[in-house]
């Protein structure tokens, strides 16, 4: 068995049944007012008092809840407390932990309801984005616990307590799948969500304490960068740092860990990219559109894995530039709880303001192609079709619904995947072509950790499409994949004589 004996993934749910549909909608319909609170969740007292409100991105009257932030001694607490949780957790065999975080899985699929409701309000995301996100995090779930399982006969032993670090991004599905590959490996935790989206993450540690993760082996630190992830990247009580993030923050967490943290202390960091794709004369326009699409503006291009630059060769590019702007037209923009939104909003002003910047940037120099109406309220940004150069010309990634696009000629193929190469990134890469010999020649000389053919370039599939970069984009090892969990652990030789 490839991924683990009688693992399948989540059968997840079928939106294009009506009466699927429908039925969820009304599961989810008691959660649309629905109050919920974090605060840490720590084996001691909470010293933190101050609370503040999370509100939903698309609709700043719509407070989603409260959550109190950790203070510096709810980290010490933790961190206090963690070696007992390492001790009690790694000590069960891995049929054990496996067996909880099956559990696990089972709770959140028996509360979909409640974390679609969640994922719209806190993190603004469509309901197809919701499902997605939960079929994520529960196949993360059982995937790593066969991998315990797996693992259990080879000569790896568990690291310690890890530090697992989040992004607002996958506030679910990444979350999860940190926590739940340290766990699987036999090591503590101490988790810190991204600070936009802590409900969501408080609700799925209850979930995984129910399913019978002690706390002290499972703890959780709503707060900000400096006070709970900078404190925690730099202690020498922490084995390890799982990061899902900016390669900026990733860089800094490193240095933290060089210079406070044992020698052997393992960073495992998923970070940003600047993902392309090469559409040649020969691409079927109808499926390189749809794919298109896709990878630029679902989740409204909050994916490291989405596509920022379009390599349309100069034979079709009118053509298909026509088609891409026809189809954008049909996107609708709006509330994320509506069953016909296709873009919802991003996370928050601060975001919303550094890609706005960006686009009145190349608006100014006469460079957007299309760019569609936007909602007034909420943190919307419209999606935006921006000509460049090529690559290079992109100084950064940008968050959001931004495609740029460039045209190449026929024979340039190759000065395109050096430039694309040349960007130090190495995330996500797509390809549309009907030349078989062209599509080895690109994948062998592309650098990047997913590659994508005749299809769109973002939700790679646990257990079948690991998932993680090269270069900028990641230290690897891909996450839902057989190399990962091992990482969270260390090899360990014993002899003996009679
Ligand atoms: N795994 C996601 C995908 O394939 C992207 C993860 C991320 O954005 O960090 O689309």
């Amino acid at each position: 068995e490839l991924y683990g004996a009688g693992r399948r993934n989540a059968t997840g749910w079928d939106l294009t049944d009506p009466l699927e549909l429908a039925a969820l909608d009304a599961a989810r319909a008691p959660f649309r007012d629905h109050q919920w609170s974090a605060g840490p969740m720590i084996a001691g007292a909470v010293t933190g008092v101050e609370e503040r409100a999370v509100f939903n991105p698309a609709d700043q009257s719509d407070k989603v809840g409260r959550v109190r932030d950790a203070t510096a001694e709810d980290v010490e607490t933790a961190l206090n407390a963690a070696p007992q949780g390492f001790a009690e957790w790694s000590a069960r065999d891995a049929a054990s932990r496996a067996d909880t975080l099956r559990r696990a899985a089972d709770l959140y699929e028996q509360h979909a309801a409640d974390f679609f409701a969640l994922a719209a309000r806190e993190a603004g995301k469509t309901l197809a984005d919701c499902v997605a996100e939960l079929r994520e995090a529960v196949d993360f779930l059982r995937y790593y616990a066969s991998e315990a399982e797996r693992l259990e006969a080879s000569d790896l032993e568990a690291r310690g307590v890890f530090a697992c670090i989040s992004p607002w991004n996958f506030p679910l599905a990444i979350f999860t799948g940190q926590i739940a590959a340290a766990l699987a490996a036999g090591n503590a935790v101490i988790a810190k969500p991204a600070e936009q989206t802590p409900l969501i993450a408080a609700r799925a540690v209850a979930l995984l304490h129910e399913a019978g993760v002690p706390l002290t082996a499972l703890q959780l630190l709503p707060g900000d960068g400096p006070t709970v992830g900078g404190r925690l990247s730099a202690d020498p009580r922490i084995a390890g740092v799982c990061f899902t993030g900016s390669t900026e923050t990733a860089k800094r967490i490193d240095r933290a860990m060089a210079e406070h943290l044992a020698p052997d202390a393992v960073l495992i960091a998923e970070t940003g990219g600047l993902n392309a794709m090469i559409v040649d004369s020969t691409a079927l326009p109808e499926q390189a559109v749809r794919d298109i699409i896709a990878s630029s503006f679902q989740s409204a291009g909050q994916r490291c894995s989405a596509l920022r630059c379009l390599y349309l060769q100069e034979d079709v590019s009118t053509r298909v530039l026509e088609m891409l702007t026809g189809a954008m037209d049909e996107l609708i923009l709006g509330d994320p709880w509506s069953l016909s939104t296709d873009v919802g909003p991003v996370i928050d002003a601060e975001a919303q303001a550094g890609i706005d910047a960006h686009v009145a940037a190349a608006r100014a120099e006469g460079h957007v192609l299309k760019a569609l109406d936007v909602p007034r309220d909420g943190t919307f940004v419209a999606p935006t079709i921006i000509r460049v150069g090529g690559i290079a010309d992109l100084e950064r990634e940008i968050f959001g619904p931004v495609l740029h696009v460039a045209t190449f000629r026929a024979d340039e193929i190759d000065r395109v995947i050096d430039d694309i190469n040349a960007t130090g990134y190495g995330l996500t890469f797509g390809l549309h072509t009907r030349i078989d010999d062209r599509v080895q020649h690109v994948i062998d000389r592309i650098r990047a950790g997913n590659m994508y053919v005749n299809r769109n370039q973002i939700g790679a599939i646990v257990g079948s499409q690991p998932f993680g970069g090269e270069g900028l984009s990641g230290t690897g090892p891909k996450a839902g994949g057989p190399h990962y969990v091992s990482r969270f652990m260390r090899p360990k030789v014993s002899a003996e004589e009679a």
